[in-house]
């Protein structure tokens, strides 16, 4: 009779925990997920995928204006909000049902109850039943930091703003980080007024200097306003429901919906974590190892929880390479260099490698090639928002250690463009590629 009930017990069913169950099932593990929210997690029920179809939803605002100037009769158009917000919530539901059938079809049992943990192999669920599993994975995740001040109460946060009764007229945002700066251009494009609100005068702190002041350029030219090196320190809520939003070193602003933005934080409270041994940082996120062992040798963890890099992919990956390591015999650590990101802004931006500020601190000398056009696009439509790629390149070795641009589909470019720099090509690789003939990302290999 087999010691345990399950090979494997993982707590929180979004990215990293479904990869590493349904892996691991195929792995021939007898495996029990638990979720006490919705099977996805952040990404898809509210992060990476409902953001990703506002933006699409957002786009038409400019899309719908510019294809006068290509000869289209455009009647003047209303957006409705609850339209689109009713549409992405049907999709995100039907996502939900697909990662469950496919967990499912793997022989994961999908457990929708939150679970804690009360020792090494052991995981009491909130209906009262208690567990053993060989291996335990915390892959709980990250919720957002709620800022503590009077009145903070009055703000919402990423969780609940796709599910805003009505569009806001007067939007605040709280920070200057991805979501502060997708949503900008969200709000934006549908008509509210946006005002972001951080506590420095750095936008997406992390990201090339050059491309961050290009979005704050256009965005600032498109009508968002900044307010910089403001503290919040009170909030107050009308009858109205008017919120006057009082900080240091500016004048209160009054607004509909204050977001809070100021990044995330690890799920481990009350997740029973020292039951078990299993030591937590500072920042509250599970200690691991390279292996995503955490210090109880039978408990690991992957994702957001562990605090190491804040991205989907990336946590697909940890959940791939536990199941690979633990269960298919086939020992894997992830790879952490060159991982590119975006932003999803208007205009979306995109980077992977080395920032020519990181590379000017590291390398002994530094090449920097800049392409700073107009698409062909936005000439056409009369729109003043000028694209910027950026290669950085070690003066040495000819190796192009970084790529950074900001226009229209630089995500999309980005992508493929990355596998160049992880490859390590040169700058004498990407100039020996004949371009390709009128596209935005022929400069690539233009620069000169
Ligand atoms: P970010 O870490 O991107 O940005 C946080 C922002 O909040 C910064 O502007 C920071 O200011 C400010 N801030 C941080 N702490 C405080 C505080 N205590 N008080 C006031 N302001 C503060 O966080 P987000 O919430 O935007 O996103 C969380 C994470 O989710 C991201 O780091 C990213 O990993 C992930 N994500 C990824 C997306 C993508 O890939 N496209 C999209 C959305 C989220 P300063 O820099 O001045 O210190």
């Amino acid at each position: 009779m087999a010691k345990h009930d399950y090979d494997l017990f993982v707590i929180g069913a979004g990215s990293g925990g479904v990869r590493a169950a349904r892996v691991s099932a195929a792995h021939g593990a007898k495996v029990a997920i638990a979720e006490e929210h919705k099977v996805g997690g952040t990404c898809v029920i509210r992060g990476c995928v409902p953001k990703k179809l506002l933006v699409y939803g957002a786009h038409f605002a400019e899309d719908l204006q510019d294809a006068r100037r290509f000869g289209w009769e455009v009647p003047a158009c209303n957006f409705h909000w609850p339209t689109l917000r009713d549409n992405v919530l049907e999709e995100v539901a039907r996502l939900e049902a697909a990662y469950t059938d496919t967990l499912r079809n793997h022989d994961v049992e999908v457990i929708k109850e939150r679970a804690v943990v009360t020792g090494p192999n052991e995981v009491r669920l909130a209906g009262g039943r208690t567990v053993t599993a060989r291996h335990i994975l915390i892959a709980t995740g990250a919720r957002p930091v709620l800022p503590d001040f009077p009145g903070a109460q009055h703000g919402i946060t990423s969780n609940e703003v796709f599910h805003l009764p009505e569009l806001p007229r007067r939007v605040v945002i709280a920070g200057a980080g991805y979501i502060a700066n997708e949503f900008a251009g969200i709000f934006h494009q549908f008509g509210s007024d946006v005002t972001l609100v951080n506590r420095s005068d750095i936008i997406l702190r992390g990201y090339d200097e050059t491309i961050r002041d290009r979005l704050l350029t256009i965005s600032m030219m498109k009508g968002i306003q900044f307010r910089f090196h403001a503290a919040f320190r009170k909030v107050e809520k009308a009858r109205d429901r008017t919120l006057t939003i009082h900080m240091t070193g500016c004048d209160p602003i009054e607004a509909d919906m204050l977001l809070f933005a100021v990044g995330r934080s690890p799920n481990t409270e009350g997740l029973g974590l020292e039951s078990a041994g299993v030591q937590i940082d500072d920042k509250g996120a599970v200690k691991v190892d390279e292996d995503n062992k955490s210090t109880c040798g039978s408990i690991y963890a992957v994702g957001d929880v562990t605090n190491r890099v804040q991205l989907t992919p990336v946590a697909i990956r940890e959940g791939q390479a536990f199941a690979d390591t633990v269960f298919g015999d086939k020992p894997t650590r992830v790879d952490y260099g060159s991982i590119p990101s975006a932003v999803f802004s208007h205009p979306p931006l995109a980077g992977v490698g080395m920032t020519e500020g990181e590379a000017r601190n590291k390398l002994g000398s530094v090449k920097v090639y800049l392409s700073d056009f107009r698409a062909m696009k936005n000439v056409l439509a009369g729109r003043n928002e000028r694209a910027l790629y950026k290669l950085v390149v070690d003066g040495e070795t000819d190796e192009v250690v970084g790529l950074h641009m900001i226009g229209p589909d630089s995500p999309e470019i980005l992508q493929a463009a990355a596998i160049a720099v992880k490859a390590k090509l040169r700058k004498e690789d990407f100039d020996s590629v004949v371009a390709l003939h009128p596209t935005m990302a022929e400069e690539l290999v233009l620069m000169r």
